[in-house]
C-alpha cells in the first residue's frame, strides 16, 4: 500500500485493539484496521475507520444502563 504520510510503498494494514474512555465508560474496540508504514514509522487510521469508531461509541452510549446507587443520610 502507498503510505499517505511519506508516499512510499511501505504501508501495511494491521489490526489493533484500542480502549476508549475510562472507568464505567471504558470500552475496548478490537480489530481496528491501522495502516503502519515501515519507511517513515507512522501508523494511522483512515477517515473511514475513525468515522466507524465514532459510530460504535455512539451506539454503545444508547445501550448504556444507568444504575441507581442507594444514598444513606448519617443523622
Ligand atoms: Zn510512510
Amino acid at each position: 500500500m502507498i503510505c499517505e504520510i511519506c508516499g512510499k510503498n511501505s504501508a501495511r494494514r494491521k489490526q489493533v485493539d484500542r480502549s476508549y474512555g475510562k472507568r464505567e465508560n471504558l470500552m475496548i474496540i478490537e480489530n481496528i484496521p491501522v495502516i503502519k508504514c515501515s519507511a517513515c514509522g507512522e501508523s494511522y487510521m483512515t477517515a473511514e475507520t475513525l468515522h466507524e469508531i465514532e459510530r460504535i461509541k455512539l451506539q454503545r452510549q444508547s445501550f448504556a444502563v444507568k444504575r441507581n446507587i442507594p444514598v444513606a443520610d448519617f443523622c
